[in-house]
């Protein structure tokens, strides 16, 4: 009989020792306090088995009495170590108490007593005695102290036994069963080991349980997980996500789906809704036979769009049988509007809701590849003067202006045109040929302009139109051609629609040539200065005007109209500029030298080569490099160089000025600011044209607008040019006005340089 307890003791703490092992195998056990408190407890009840087999076993009566001291000695560490576990285990208790350091005082204490007993006897002594299977070995008897050591160690178990039942009550019912068993396993042990001590079992049995205990243990702490509450947590978590689940089992019957799902195809909780569904889904096919997939749906709640990222996936169980499927939706709408929103805002002008003018390419070029058989005409429009709409009616009028334009556009057209804002007030549309009409564009200019008209201001808008006969060229060369058309009516009051048309194409095609020749002509000296007097009153040359001509090896002398706008237009004018300045410095060098610095040369300054050239150190640098006096180079500006960047002009002039530069107004009257010019710019000479006072029809009137425009420029303190005088009447009315100087034809025409000089020198 004992020898079967001790082998089943011995097995007991061989479990006990693999648990141990396969604890620290298998899980972390460094900075683990709870798997720690299970390998301490392993070992202590390993070593308790081991002690109390030892105790049970020796013959020899100073062996036995040793081993039941380590036996009794080792309970107080079950215990203490238990106490831990149960501390780590529930998260009762177990941080911050002092409780651990007076336990194992009293424990070291307890310990040293028993190991101290063979001396006195004071808490047991050892009587053999023999079993009904006639086998003897040392039963102990307990003596008075060991009192005090079942006290100390009820306490542990009152302990234990309170921190188990705490949590039993405390914990979610899905946790329970963890706390609970932990607790009737403890008090099983306890009860049997009351047994043994208090009603004269010959062995201590509860050792037999505790490999079921370290089991038990392990198990519920490591490994446990209930299958209830993992149902429970994953239900929780589909009720709530944002998103629609539904899974059907191999017979495709509906079992689950989630509130999201329920709310979007059977608010009425109705299964048999989603059955029908998804068969209407599979239309025949067999559920196992159909792949996983993804795609986009679209879905209508209550009357508004919702899309939808709908993914359809199978279940296999372990062995690879089909058992189940699941469809979850994901809304996306938020996306999607996002999405759109930001492909909206990154292909369309932000004020008028027009395309921008990369998608309005793409877009053009993309309908002329998609209709091959519809004819085109690009449209293009351009509001005159815009910039002086600007400043008299403010930026937010001229805003609110474009909105207004853009909106009676997108009236005018019909699906299958393109319709783009492409900067400023420049709008565009691509539309079949078919449907324009001139009536169309008149009709919604009309409506645009009145806008803003009023008593001061007509605003006209000019309409260029290209013809595409030409489908694979670049979309941009088509708007280049609309807005050609549109220059080619800028300076017409009466025409307000052009097309770009063979005269068009034609000039377009002359225009590229002469940029083609500029570069060449310039280097090769085709461009020479001519010089056209101006008298003053006493008919005496003191002044000239340098006017460029072009001696074309084919064309012969040509007129700068037909290339100075093109060079402005394209920015080339600063070269010859610059070309003619040094020209005319030059000659006023040479007549310096020769003694005639009397007279002095107007150059004409475009506002293009305030952009170009650093205007003040081109000028500065020509007097001192030929050494003439700047008051010799007298500087020709129009008012069209205030239309933009004012404040920086001014300064440059200002410079020029205090430099010594004479500053002449040219061609005044015919911009749009003039008053204004007068009163900022330091100018000393005011130009003044003929041609814009048209003489003969109003005569009166202009007479009047000479005189006040000559007494306004003397009060001023500056000069008078009368420009264009062409006859003999002219003449004598104007030699009565107060005018400085006269120029025109009347007295010659621009002159090559050395008949100029054969004349007036
Ligand atoms: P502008 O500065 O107003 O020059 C005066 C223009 O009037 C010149 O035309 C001149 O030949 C012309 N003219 C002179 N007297 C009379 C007259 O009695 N009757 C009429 N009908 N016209 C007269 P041109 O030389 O053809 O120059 C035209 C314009 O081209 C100039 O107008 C000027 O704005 C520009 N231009 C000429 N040369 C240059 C240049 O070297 N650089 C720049 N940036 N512009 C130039
Ligand atoms: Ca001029
Ligand atoms: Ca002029």
């Amino acid at each position: 009989m004992i020898r079967i307890h001790v082998l089943i003791f011995m097995l007991t703490a061989f479990i006990m020792l693999a648990t141990v092992v396969y604890i620290a195998t298998k899980h972390k056990i460094k900075n683990n306090k709870l798997n720690i408190s299970i390998v301490q407890l392993l070992v202590v009840a390993s070593i308790t088995c081991i002690a109390y087999t030892f105790a049970i076993t020796s013959q020899v009566i100073e062996k036995a009495e040793f081993a039941y001291s380590l036996y009794f000695a080792s309970v107080d560490w079950i215990l203490i170590t238990f106490l831990y576990y149960a501390r780590q285990y529930t998260k009762i208790w177990n941080e911050g108490y002092s409780a651990p350091l007076i336990t194992t005082t009293i424990a070291i204490a307890d310990n040293i007593s028993l190991f101290c007993n063979s001396r006195w006897h004071h808490a047991f002594w050892l009587e053999s005695q023999t079993l009904p299977s006639n086998e003897w070995f040392f039963a102990f008897r307990i003596n008075d102290y060991y009192v005090v050591h079942l006290i100390f160690c009820y306490i542990l178990v009152a302990l234990v036994v309170a921190i188990l039942l705490k949590k039993t009550v405390l914990t979610s019912g899905f946790h329970r069963n963890r706390y609970l068993s932990i607790l009737i396993l403890f008090i099983c042990l306890i009860l049997l080991n009351v047994l043994y001590l208090f009603f004269s079992f010959p062995i201590d049995i509860s050792l037999c349980f505790y490999a079921i205990g370290s089991i038990v243990v392990g198990y519920y702490t490591l490994m446990y997980n209930p299958k209830t509450f993992v149902e429970y947590m994953l239900t929780t978590i589909t009720e709530r996500m944002e998103c629609a689940l539904l899974s059907f089992d191999e017979n495709d019957t509906c079992i689950y789906s989630n509130q999201f799902a329920n709310r979007m195809f059977c608010p009425s909780g109705d299964k048999r809704l989603l059955e029908e569904r998804f068969r209407k889904w599979k239309a025949g096919r067999e559920t196992n036979t159909i792949s996983n997939s993804s795609w986009n749906d679209i879905y209508n709640f209550s009357g508004d769009e919702y899309r939808f990222d709908v993914h359809f996936n199978k279940i296999y169980d372990k062995k690879g049988y089909y058992c189940g499927c699941y469809f979850s939706f994901y809304d996306v709408t938020g996306d999607f509007l996002a999405y759109e929103e930001e492909k909206y805002r990154n292909s369309h002008d932000s004020l008028t809701g027009a395309l921008n003018r990369e998608s309005f390419f793409e877009e053009v070029r993309r309908l002329l590849d998609e209709n091959p058989n519809t004819e085109y005409v690009m449209c293009c429009s351009n509001i005159k003067g815009f910039k002086l709409i600007n400043d008299m009616f403010g930026a937010e009028e001229a805003d609110k202006l474009l909105v207004r334009a853009a909106d009676t556009i997108r009236e005018r057209i019909q699906p299958g045109s393109a319709f783009a804002r492409l900067e400023a007030d420049r709008f565009a549309v691509l539309m079949p040929k078919v449907r324009y009409t001139e009536e169309l564009f008149m009709t919604g200019m009309n409506k645009i302009s009145n806008y803003l008209n009023n008593a001061q201001y007509r605003m006209t808008i000019l309409l260029g139109v290209y013809d595409i006969y030409d489908r694979e060229a670049p979309v941009i060369s088509m708007v280049d051609g609309a807005f050609l058309a549109i220059d080619s009516i800028k300076g017409s009051f009466k025409n307000t629609i052009a097309y770009y048309g063979d005269m068009l194409r034609h000039e377009y095609m002359s225009e590229q040539k002469i940029l083609g020749e500029f570069e060449e002509a310039l280097q090769s000296g085709q461009f020479a200065m001519f010089l056209q007097p101006v008298v003053n009153m006493d008919s005496k040359v003191t002044i000239c005007e340098a006017l460029v001509r072009w001696i074309h090896p084919d064309k012969g002398i040509v007129a700068p109209l037909s290339f100075i706008p093109l060079l402005e237009r394209t920015g080339y004018i600063y070269k010859l500029d610059l070309y003619m300045w040094e020209q005319a410095a030059k000659r006023l060098a040479y007549w310096s030298s020769i003694g005639r610095d009397e007279i002095s040369i107007s150059v004409n300054i475009s506002v293009k080569d305030f952009y170009y050239v650093d205007i003040i150190e081109t000028f500065t640098g020509l007097v001192e490099k030929y050494n003439i006096s700047p008051r010799q180079l007298k500087l020709e500006i129009t008012e069209s160089i205030f239309m933009t960047e004012k404040e920086r002009q001014l300064e440059i002039l200002n410079s020029l000025k205090e430099y010594g530069f004479y500053i002449e107004i040219d061609d005044f009257g015919s911009g749009y600011s003039s008053l204004n010019m007068l009163k900022e710019v330091p100018a000393d000479i005011l130009k003044m044209d003929m041609a814009f006072l048209s003489m003969d029809k109003n005569a009166a009137r202009g007479r009047k607008i000479i005189n006040t425009t000559i007494s306004l420029a003397k009060a001023l303190g500056m000069q008078v040019i009368i420009e264009g005088v062409e006859t003999k009447e002219q003449l004598d009315y104007l030699s009565g006005t107060g005018a400085d100087y006269l120029q025109g034809y009347y007295f010659s025409k621009p002159l090559p340089v050395k008949k100029f000089e054969d004349t007036y020198l």
